[in-house]
């Protein structure tokens, strides 16, 4: 089957899915872009923005984070963007049970796509994916391995709106990410 379909399919699961909506409300949020990414972004859960409209990252970090991925030169119809958690959660961050069952489907997309970068957007995405709490103000802008795949560890760019130190260094690890992207993505 293609890979479109594939994703398809898990879109389809992640919008049937009982486990996921527990203790979330809104639209399906199961993540955008190219079956084929050679680079994908995880962030944490969809936001309010998010949540009526089902697509990921369309609100104000969604910008910055859209910003920044032209930024690289790279075109929002060739990454994939996605998250673990795919539901706006009640209380706004995601909690653990939310997470642990969301890397299942968060997984299988990544299988599906097998992207040559993941780019962990702050601390949610590094513990789903890594496995582990990683102390994001100290890693970022270094990489990690997943499962054989390079992982690459960034702040939030809700975080990097708050605070404008947050905001160059996000830039700065995009300038490090485009260089690992040029080296890996072909
Ligand atoms: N924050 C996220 O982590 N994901 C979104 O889709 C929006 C905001």
């Amino acid at each position: 089957m293609n890979k479109d379909l594939l994703l398809q399919r898990i879109a389809r699961e992640i919008a049937d899915c009982r486990a996921c909506r527990k203790g979330c409300t809104g639209l399906p949020v199961p993540g955008e872009g190219s079956p084929d990414a050679r680079v994908v972004f995880i962030g944490e859960a969809p936001g309010r923005e998010e949540a009526k409209s089902g697509r990921p990252f369309v609100g104000r970090s969604g910008r910055l984070l859209r910003d920044m991925i032209g930024g690289i030169g790279l075109r929002e119809d060739e990454v994939f963007i996605t998250s673990p958690v795919h539901y706006l959660p009640l209380r706004g961050t995601p909690a653990a049970d939310m997470i642990e069952h969301g890397r299942d489907h968060l997984f299988r997309q990544l299988a599906v796509i097998d992207p040559a970068v993941i780019v962990l957007l702050g601390a949610t995405a590094c513990r789903a994916v890594l496995d582990r709490k990683v102390e994001v103000a100290k890693m970022h802008g270094s990489t990690a391995r997943s499962e054989n795949r390079t992982c690459f560890i960034t702040l939030h760019p809700a975080y990097a709106l708050r605070f404008p130190k947050a905001k160059a260094e996000m830039q700065a690890d995009f300038k490090k990410l485009k260089r690992l992207v040029r080296t890996l993505g072909s």
